[in-house]
């Protein structure tokens, strides 16, 4: 696939494949937004007629302006590639959110029900019929917005070119029984399929199964949903009337229009009950014929044997004719019946023609999905080689010979190489890593993240607290392992209880959750010496777990009986010195010796031009006191003396 289509849309990644095209992520350069680009399949690209009908109905619905209906941009052509710019929509197709999930809850299904019904009424207000509505083709966007895509496209692939691609095996399930007949269809057809779509959500799998397309077509046409069987018990009954009313298989005994069956969906959410039940009950007591039974089980086979095509009208009288016991009405329910098959084999004759098919490309296909094709046209399977390769799903197709584009006929052996998924490697721990550092250590093992997790833990935010498949376990190549993340320690509350009035000893049992911060004491005569008198939190409120809380302790205090010391008396006195007279300034420091060192007492410089050679120190002590003095002059020791203080 080209990197960039028309210089203008930049492809980012596939996200999809369907019958005729391929789905692309890509983002519009012009407009700087991301759209989904469906890419037709180069088989269809060739064939003029189809092409035109494909671009003009990707036009006729690029009309279409609806919150729940995929917006068409543009349709366009870079040399043999043609494509469609649609709006992309980030979420799931419908299909795979039921493979995922299962049935789905029915308040649930109602709800996208009604958002696709309001699309097909806008479409069927302008005229326009899907005639494709299948889950494939309901996306529903991350917050839960069912979006329905490819409008009118299908009318397309009723084009008698189609060969083995059609999309027709996926559809089928959803085929009303007039599309299985070829019959006239409208806007109803698209309900009956809705019909089926609704059928799909609340049990999570589809009504009518069959080994082959014709198969499944034919219970459209002949078989009756057994709703006592089929249906869980526990949905509303209302719902099953919904699906009763849709699911009909005249077109007039149907909703006639979209907008009814909203009206019905808004009573259901209301709560007002609908009477569709005299119908309903009726419905599921009601038997198919013997016949029909009979002919069931003998189709299949006859097409099987030899393949549907012009000649079935006769063979399959002739088989009827050899049934002497039937009774005359019998014969003729048969012949109707028969009929009703050549009309859907003629519908289906793309799957059965006996001439030349041309080979599709089958890569990244099931092989199971390629096998049905291919044995549906009487061409046999082989698997060549079973093969390593992770990017290819396992059971899904790395190559083919004969090649995309060959020719192939009934009778021929196509050969697949398939892959089986990638090969082992062993997981490696990433349990105590942080998140950011685990891409790297997955890549280099050829793994990828899977589902993250978050849960409070005493490890710090951002580690990696437990993984998914184990450390040293083996697993495919390619493999999502998922982990839980710690998102720190939870922070707990714990409600403060009062401990006002109670003793210390009380109050530490009761707030053990959190902690004591600090303890004052006062006194307090009212109250009871040892008794908390007031706590820094409130009681009753919540505060996380841990927090201090100060607390203020009665205590009594004792009566403080003061010991008078008796006053000493200060005694000022001065020591004095003599400089040398040889100096012009000097710098004079005196220290007083005590207890804990000395401590200057004076320090000054002295002009002994100006102020003389004598220096007197004032000095103080208690009555009684001897004090040593040290002086110094520039630093160097110059003279000790010693006074007494009487
Ligand atoms: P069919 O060929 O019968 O239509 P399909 O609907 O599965 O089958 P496509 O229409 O080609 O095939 O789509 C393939 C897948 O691509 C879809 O099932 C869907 O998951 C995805 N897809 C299609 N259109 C969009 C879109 N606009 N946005 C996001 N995903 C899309
Ligand atoms: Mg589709």
């Amino acid at each position: 696939m080209k990197k960039m289509l028309n210089d203008r849309y930049e492809i980012l990644d596939k996200i999809g494949d369907g019958g005729m095209a391929f789905v692309y992520k890509a983002r519009c350069t012009i407009l700087n937004r991301i759209v989904a680009i469906k890419v037709l399949r180069p088989e269809f690209s060739d064939d003029e007629e189809f092409l035109l009908k494909f671009k003009n109905e990707a036009l006729a619905s690029a009309g279409l302006t609806h919150p729940n209906i995929v917006n068409i941009y543009d349709v366009g052509q870079d040399e043999e590639i043609n494509y469609i710019v649609m709006e992309y929509v980030d979420g799931m197709n419908l299909k795979d959110l039921i493979k995922k999930k299962g049935a789905l809850d029915y308040s649930y299904a109602l709800d996208i029900m009604k958002q696709i019904a309001m699309a097909l009424n806008q479409a069927h207000k302008n005229g326009i019929v899907h005639r494709d509505i299948k889950p494939h083709n309901i996306l529903i966007s991350q917050d839960n917005v069912a979006k329905v895509a490819d409008f009118g496209i299908a009318k397309a692939t009723t084009s008698s070119t189609i060969t083995v691609v059609g999309n027709v095996i996926g559809s089928v399930h959803y085929f009303s029984p007039e599309q299985a007949r070829g019959g006239y269809i409208d806007k109803t057809s698209d309900l009956y399929s809705l019909g089926i779509v609704l059928y799909e959500m609340v049990t999570g799998k589809v009504p009518f199964k069959g080994d082959t397309p014709v198969n499944i077509a034919l219970k459209h046409i002949n078989e009756n949903i057994d709703f006592e069987k089929d249906i869980p018990k526990d949905i509303p009954k209302d719902i099953k009337g919904l699906l009763y009313k849709l699911t009909q298989k005249k077109q007039s005994d149907r909703y006639q229009s979209a907008y009814e069956l909203i009206n019905d969906i808004e009573h259901i959410e209301n709560n007002i009950e609908l009477d569709f039940e005299e119908d309903y009950e009726l419905y599921h007591t009601q038997k198919l014929n013997i016949l029909n039974e009979e002919l069931k089980t003998s189709i299949p086979k006859q097409l099987e044997e030899e393949g549907v095509n012009t000649n079935m009208r006769r063979k399959s009288k002739d088989k009827i004719n050899n049934k002497k016991k039937l009774t005359i009405l019998g014969i003729l329910l048969a012949l109707i019946l028969s009929l009703s098959i050549v009309f859907v084999a003629y519908n289906l004759k793309g799957f059965f023609i006996t001439k030349n098919y041309e080979m599709i490309d089958f890569e990244n296909a099931t092989l199971e999905d390629a096998t049905n094709r291919l044995e549906a046209i009487g061409v046999s399977v082989q698997v060549r080689k079973e093969l390593y390769d992770s990017s290819v799903e396992k059971n899904h197709i790395i190559s083919q010979v004969p090649s995309a584009g060959s020719s192939i006929k009934k009778g021929q052996t196509v050969k697949f190489d398939v892959s089986k998924g990638g090969e082992p490697v062993t997981v490696p721990n990433v349990v105590r890593k942080t998140l950011e550092s685990v891409e790297d250590i997955l890549k280099e093992s050829d793994l990828k993240e899977g589902v993250i997790d978050y849960e409070f833990s005493s490890l710090p935010e951002g580690t990696i607290i437990s993984q998914k498949p184990r450390a040293f376990t083996e697993v495919e190549q390619g493999t999502g392992i998922d982990f839980i993340v710690s998102k720190g320690e939870e922070v707990k509350l714990v409600k403060v209880p009062n401990v006002v009035g109670k003793t210390l000893e009380d109050a530490r049992i009761l707030l053990v959750e959190l902690g004591i911060g600090k303890i004052k004491y006062e006194e307090n005569k009212d109250k009871k010496e040892g008794v908390i008198l007031s706590q820094s939190l409130k009681g009753g409120q919540h505060v996380e777990e841990g927090k201090k809380i100060d607390l203020t302790v009665n205590e009594y205090k004792e009566e403080e009986v003061v010991e008078e010391e008796p006053s000493k008396k200060v005694i000022e006195k001065q020591i004095s010195f003599a400089l040398s007279e040889e100096e012009e300034t000097v710098k004079v420091v005196v220290k007083e010796k005590g207890k804990n060192g000395s401590k200057n007492i004076y320090n000054k410089t002295i002009d002994i031009q100006k102020s003389g050679n004598m220096i007197s120190v004032p000095i103080e002590g208690y009555e009684g006191e001897t004090k040593e003095y040290e002086i110094y002059v520039d630093d160097a020791f110059y003279a000790k003396t010693t006074a007494e203080f009487k």
